[in-house]
């Protein structure tokens, strides 16, 4: 904070006032995040820089809070970069006269084509000087990148992207690369870098307190706080920042609201380890108990007859489910409703037995080029309604659960087989709710949900007044774990050519590193073993990241190491602890970390992003929490 105090934004511009910011300083700001593993000073850099932008070319802002989280337009609006490797080495190729097969033979010893990228720019001399990059001119290259369809878009792609290549110096080459192929690589994720971006307009516009460094402090808690929570109601730094810079930061949240066509964060529950669990956590508040349905989050928004659906991610999936659209949701909305967004699971749904089929009929759903009828004949499928947050021009998230609930019933009604509300009961009487888990089980749901009557709906927050009973319980953690795969094993025998094992890890939020917590190699059927062969591969890098937390010399450190990007569901017996694993090491005794016994693949989920993967601090409390945590303490094996 005192830094902060003392830091003249203007005085530190390397380019004059009004003028576009050149993309070298975001790059240098880059290279000195990647070169440190510590979030405050990477929050730090990236907050200084935003600061010197917004006291010198303000319009900037935007584009440099997109690159600096690798994105070019809000998530729901589906706009990705996602350049494929052979695409990428082909204009490295033609761009600097180097063949394909140098940069090639390059890539197996850096494993990095962004460092290789940067390699070759600079063994190169070029007859002309090109202009040197500007940040308002990558951002609209990449977008124009991610556009471009239709007849010859490859090659206009990579004419744009050789251009881009051609004019970059030092690392600038490593970061559009990386860019290009959907990830910096510098370990700032995207919380960090929205601390950093309400930092920066927090003292750029006046709004700090600083007068002392306690004041310091909480006016900048209070600014991270407000930017939090604009944030996952209206994720979009399209609408945030122009807000920001318009009326400062405290303000925020008279500007941004939550609005139809805008997917909010879902809020998401913890698990338990029973009922008993349950009822110890809920002694003195009303609950009311939902089946848990085993299918696909979707959160509808529905206005003048026009509907969008949104992931967990806010992917937009609304062609994935025509159905809901042409038949589901206009059968079942009130005449009454103009508008609304519906919280629920799509769940695949045999229409003649009425009866829930397993989730694995909803993964069968190919996005692209396939018809309706096509898409019936893989799986009907059926929208749960469990929660509603908006209802005719008014949002809902501030409101209680009875109160949502009773707008649900206003906007719907129930449509057999196509439309139902979400099983419900109330009650706080262990057998009963024993026997309304049983149910839950018949009815081939996960199990139940157990939510707090009066509680707000909390966008993004896995919260306490939302607490998850699941089937596997009753033994175990309570819970599978959603980990990142970091490193394989080449395999050996019957799995010659793919992998043998894999290694995973968590999520630590505090200091955004993954640690690892496990080995894996049993689960995967020989179809599986290839198809996430090549999943992964694409995302082989060189060398552990930085922020990747293991314990060197180990055995634990794999044959080759993947960038942070695909998140496996895992089953596992219990939770142990083991000195050879980093993950929430020190948390339940000193010397070890969590690790997992017997851990079995389940399935990829495609609908989680690495940094939603299952955390340190959830990992502790699942280990807190499971029956008899003694017993498996202190062991120290690793049972994978
Ligand atoms: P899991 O891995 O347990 O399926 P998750 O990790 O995707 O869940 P959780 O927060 O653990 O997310 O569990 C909540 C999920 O359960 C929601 O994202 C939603 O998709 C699903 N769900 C099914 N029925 C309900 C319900 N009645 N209320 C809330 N969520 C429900």
């Amino acid at each position: 904070a005192a830094a902060s105090k003392s830091f003249d934004a203007k005085a530190s511009a390397t380019w004059k006032t009004g003028e576009p910011v050149p993309y070298g300083a975001l790059a240098e700001a880059f290279d000195r995040i990647s070169a440190t593993s510590k979030r405050l000073e990477k929050t730090e850099i990236m907050m200084e820089t935003f600061r010197v932008v917004i006291s010198t070319t303000p319009e900037d802002l935007l584009p440099i809070a997109y690159l600096a989280t690798c994105s070019i337009a809000p998530p729901h609006e589906g706009i990705e970069l996602g350049i494929g490797d052979a695409t990428l080495i082909k204009c490295l190729s033609e761009s600097t006269g180097r063949t394909e097969k140098t940069v090639k033979q390059d890539m197996k010893q850096e494993a990095d084509l962004g460092k290789v990228a940067m390699m070759s720019r600079s063994s190169q001399r070029t007859m002309f000087q090109p202009k040197p990059l500007t940040v308002r001119q990558v951002f609209q290259d990449f977008k124009t990148i991610a556009l471009t369809e239709g007849k010859d878009s490859m090659d206009r792609k990579k004419k744009i992207i050789k251009k881009l290549l051609t004019s970059s110096k030092k690392s600038e080459a490593t970061y559009v690369v990386r860019a290009l192929q959907g990830s910096l690589r510098i370990g700032a994720s995207e919380q960090t870098i929205l601390s950093a971006l309400a930092r920066a307009a927090l003292w750029e516009k006046g709004e700090v307190d600083a007068a002392s460094d306690e004041s310091i402090a909480s006016s900048e808690d209070a600014a991270l706080k407000v930017m939090k929570k604009v944030f996952s109601e209206c994720p979009s730094l399209d609408k945030i920042v122009p807000a920001m810079m318009e009326h400062g930061v405290a303000d925020l949240p008279n500007h941004c609201k939550f609005t139809v066509g805008v997917p909010v964060s879902p809020m998401l529950a913890k698990p338990t380890t029973g009922v008993h669990e349950v009822l110890e956590k809920f002694t003195d508040t009303e609950f009311t108990c939902e089946y848990k349905y085993d299918g696909e989050r979707a959160q509808l928004h529905y206005e003048g007859g026009k509907l969008k659906i949104f992931s967990r991610n806010a992917e937009d999936n609304t062609e994935k489910y025509p159905e809901i659209r042409t038949e589901i949701l206009p059968k079942s909305l009130r005449e009454t409703t103009e508008n609304v967004v519906l919280d629920g699971e799509v769940v695949a749904y045999d229409r003649e037995t009425k009866q829930i089929l397993p989730f694995q009929n909803l993964q069968r759903r190919k996005r692209k080029d396939v018809s309706e009828e096509d898409l019936k004949k893989q799986a009907t499928v059926c929208y749960f309604a469990f929660d509603c947050l908006y209802y005719n021009g008014t949002s809902l998230l501030q409101s209680t659960l009875v109160e949502r609930r009773k707008a649900l019933r206003e906007a719907c009604q129930e449509r057999e087989g196509l439309f139902f509300f979400a099983t419900d009961k109330t009650s706080d009487d262990l057998d009963e709710l024993q026997v309304f888990l049983d149910d839950a089980i018949e009815a081939k749901t996960e199990g139940l949900i157990v939510k707090t009557v009066d509680s707000t709906y909390e966008p993004s927050q896995r919260s306490v007044n939302w607490l998850k009973l699941k089937k596997d319980y009753m033994e175990g953690i309570g819970d599978s774990l959603d980990l990142v795969v970091v490193g394989a094993w080449h395999g050996k025998g019957k799995r010659k050519g793919w992998y043998g094992n894999y290694l995973l890890a968590c999520y630590n939020e505090d200091n955004e590193e993954y640690e690892i917590v496990s080995k894996i190699g049993t689960g995967l059927t020989e179809e599986e073993l290839d198809v996430v062969k090549k999943q992964l591969d694409p995302h082989k890098i060189d060398g552990p990241c930085s922020y990747y937390k293991f314990k060197e010399g180990s055995r634990n450190e794999p044959d080759v190491w993947f960038d942070a990007q695909v998140v496996w569901e895992v089953k596992v017996a219990n939770l142990t602890l083991s000195p050879h694993y980093l993950a929430a090491f020190g948390s339940v005794e000193s010397g070890k970390g969590i690790s997992l016994r017997f851990p079995r693949y389940e399935r990829t989920r495609d609908d989680r992003t690495p940094t939603s993967a299952t955390t340190s601090d959830q990992l502790q409390e699942m280990y807190e929490n499971q029956p008899e945590a003694g017993a498996s303490r202190g062991n120290g094996g690793d049972f994978s």
